[in-house]
């Protein structure tokens, strides 16, 4: 799947967004190895800390179903009126950026950014987030970037 189409499908996934106290609408869609995309949006909570960012979402639904080799993530955000084309510039928070690294290589994740329109950037995670701490830190035996499990079989 091209960049332009998932990041369409991030525009798709946007319009499930539940955000009644920002208004800001996020959609992502998360390219697996195996060509599978899932998709999430931001899911926000009265209590305000049970909300997730729409990145996560598309994470956990894909590791959950087995999937842990990700090749890229696109994600649509802007205010709830805005449509495709007029969407803001959204990049991961931080949080979304660790747990991107939990499960990426930051050498080769690629996060695709854009407004929904024509426009797209194309960033890798170790430029999004430099010197950062992972799995291989805790991992006794294995070195930074050292190639993690393979996917699930049968997944
Ligand atoms: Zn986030």
């Amino acid at each position: 799947m091209d960049d332009r189409t998932l990041m369409e499908t991030a525009v798709q996934a946007r319009e499930y967004s539940y955000s009644p106290y920002s208004n800001f609408r996020v959609g992502a869609a998360l390219l697996c190895a195996d060509g599978s995309v899932y998709t999430g949006c931001n899911m926000e909570n009265a209590a305000f800390t049970p909300g997730i960012c729409a990145e996560r979402t598309a994470i956990y639904k894909a590791v959950s179903e087995g999937k842990r080799n990700f090749l890229a993530i696109a994600i649509a955000g802007g205010p709830a009126a805005a449509g495709p084309g007029e969407l803001s510039l959204t990049a991961p928070c931080g949080v979304c950026r660790q747990v991107m690294r939990e499960f990426c290589d930051p050498e080769a994740f690629r996060i695709i950014l854009g407004t929904g329109g024509e426009d797209l950037q194309s960033w890798l995670l170790k430029d999004l987030l430099p010197l950062s701490f992972g799995p291989e830190n805790l991992a006794s035996g294995r070195e930074p970037g050292e190639k993690k499990e393979k996917e699930v079989p049968g997944a």
